[in-house]
């Protein structure tokens, strides 16, 4: 989808190009004089440049858009695949959220260990939410 977006883009920026150089080429013929006006010609055809740039620019951009799209479902189906252990439903839902916003901020680590546990500061073990006490014997806060 995404790659046909942006094969039809191109080929409107090659379209444009050629088509304003038709037009470029009709309009600038002055027909009482005979001659051709150079003026006209010029200015016709980068305008029909410049209009399928933007028709070019616009496509693209759909284009990487999309890709975009499909990157960060991929990333949420990725984590859908590995829900968290301790408490499903709930923490589904937020780890859902974090990682779309990380995504679009771009800061993408930091959080994976505060949804998955808690460091004890004792021992160092990465211990489940869901106790407060570590295995070592040393309570959480
Ligand atoms: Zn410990």
């Amino acid at each position: 989808m995404k790659s046909q977006c942006r094969i039809i883009a191109i080929v409107e920026l090659i379209l444009g190009v050629i088509g304003s150089f038709i037009l470029a080429k009709g309009a600038g013929i002055n027909v009482y004089a005979g001659g051709r006006n150079w003026t006209t010609t010029i200015f016709t055809f980068l305008i029909g440049v410049v209009v399928s740039y933007v028709f070019f620019v616009v496509l693209y951009s759909i284009s990487e858009i999309m890709d975009n799209q499909e990157y960060i479902m991929k990333q949420l189906e990725k984590h859908e695949e590995n829900p968290n252990t301790s408490s499903p439903a709930s923490s589904a839902k937020v780890s859902r959220s974090n990682s779309s916003a990380s995504l679009l901020g771009g800061t993408k680590q930091g959080t994976a260990d505060e949804e998955d546990g808690w460091l004890c500061a004792k021992c160092g073990r990465l211990n489940p939410n869901s106790s407060s006490i570590c295995s070592c014997g040393k309570h959480r806060f």
